[in-house]
């Protein structure tokens, strides 16, 4: 199932997408969950009920709606990770822009840091590049992964009992920012630096997440091309290594890392300029179209 959150005259809800309709699941049953967080935090039984009334729910065209992302405001804030793909890494380490670089580019441990939820936008939503003062905004597409069941010290081997499903965000970076304040935060947190959706794929729709194809466009030229078979550190890691510290919870998001391709992976470094289109596609989830302003 591909679940949405979209908004039109009647305001903003959760829906189905359903090829080139939104099914209105809350116009079915006015007892729905009011957000995706909501639906999520339901567990399964709650979703089983979205599954059963989609079929006979209102069918809107998606032409008519709004696609917002598909957690509009996460709870806290979203979880990536660094330097995740071999190419990347070593693209990043040759670049100059790595303020945490070591002798050895590949890191041995995963890189976890966060960016903050106020700066998720949906499909179609601008990025605002007039917000780096540094003019050095870079694209990184990357395979999200939604918490279902929350869980602490979850064992790598038990990962798929506690991922609701998969989303795409593209972990906007303002490179000069980055390097400057050593911590990717700011670089990373700049409002509308996280566009994220067009939907979420749940798990049972996503059997083999690693075989899922990541490619970026700039103005229809392509830019990275990877699967998720060359992470470093997988999915079953990851929610092992962030759980084993903090307690993951329904509705989080953890941003896998990006492969090599990214502007300041280019001799000169080829930053988003306003006027720019940056397409992030995922099979089998869709893509995100966004404007740089
Ligand atoms: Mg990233």
């Amino acid at each position: 199932m591909r679940l949405v959150t979209f908004r039109d005259d009647a305001g903003e809800r959760i829906g189905v997408l359903d090829g080139e309709v939104v099914r209105d699941v809350t116009a079915a049953d006015g007892e729905w969950p009011d957000s995706m967080l909501a639906l999520i935090a339901g567990g399964p039984s709650v979703l089983n009920r979205v599954r059963g009334a989609a079929g006979a729910a209102p069918s809107l065209p998606v032409s008519t709606v709004s696609l917002c992302a598909p957690i509009p405001r996460p709870a806290k804030n979203i979880f990536c990770v660094g330097k995740n793909y071999r190419e990347h890494a070593q693209e990043f380490q040759v670049s100059g822009f790595d303020a945490t670089a070591t002798v050895d580019a590949i890191p041995e441990a995963p890189i976890i840091f966060t960016k903050p939820a106020t700066c998720v936008i949906g499909p179609g939503a601008a990025i605002a590049a007039s917000l780096d003062p540094t003019a050095s905004v870079d694209y990184e597409n990357e395979f999200a992964v939604i918490i279902g069941a929350g869980g602490r010290a979850i064992p790598a081997e038990r990962w798929a009992e506690h991922v609701f499903g998969y989303t795409i965000v593209n972990d906007v970076t303002a490179r000069l920012l980055q390097q400057r304040h050593k911590q990717w935060f700011l670089g990373k947190g700049i409002d509308t630096f996280c566009p994220m959706g067009p939907c979420i794929v749940t798990a049972d729709e996503l059997s083999e997440p690693a075989s899922a194809r990541l490619r970026t466009w700039v103005n229809g030229d392509l830019r990275q091309d990877a699967t998720v078979r060359d992470l470093i550190f997988d999915i079953p890691t990851l929610i092992a290594t962030i759980s084993r510290a903090i307690t993951l919870e329904p509705g989080d998001i953890i941003a896998t890392g990006t492969p090599s391709g990214v502007g300041i992976g280019f001799k000169p470094p080829r930053y988003l300029r306003p006027g720019d289109i940056v397409l992030t596609a995922i099979e089998p989830i869709g893509s995100l179209s966004n404007p740089v302003i």
